[in-house]
């Protein structure tokens, strides 16, 4: 297991070294899913994959304007 101690910012902004973003795949520009744990207190973050804006659903998606929308939101909406 990796870790690194790195101090939040004025804005809240922390600096994800280089041996994480290579870990999980990610460059400048990519987005991470972040996940807080509160049974653990412990924030997990992940490399983002497109979901549906309603569900987080990650499969069966259909891009719609620039957005995701799963067929099943797709469906209950009636479009
Ligand atoms: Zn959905």
């Amino acid at each position: 297991m990796l870790t690194h101690q790195r101090r939040i910012d004025e804005l809240g902004r922390i600096v994800v070294p280089s041996d994480f973003r290579q870990a999980l795949g990610v460059k400048a520009g990519d987005s991470l899913a972040l996940t807080y744990d509160a049974d653990h207190d412990t924030l997990l973050m992940r490399k983002a994959v497109p979901c549906c804006v309603i569900c987080q659903a990650e499969e069966k998606l259909h891009a719609v304007h620039g957005k995701y929308l799963c067929e099943d939101c797709i469906r209950l909406a009636g479009v």
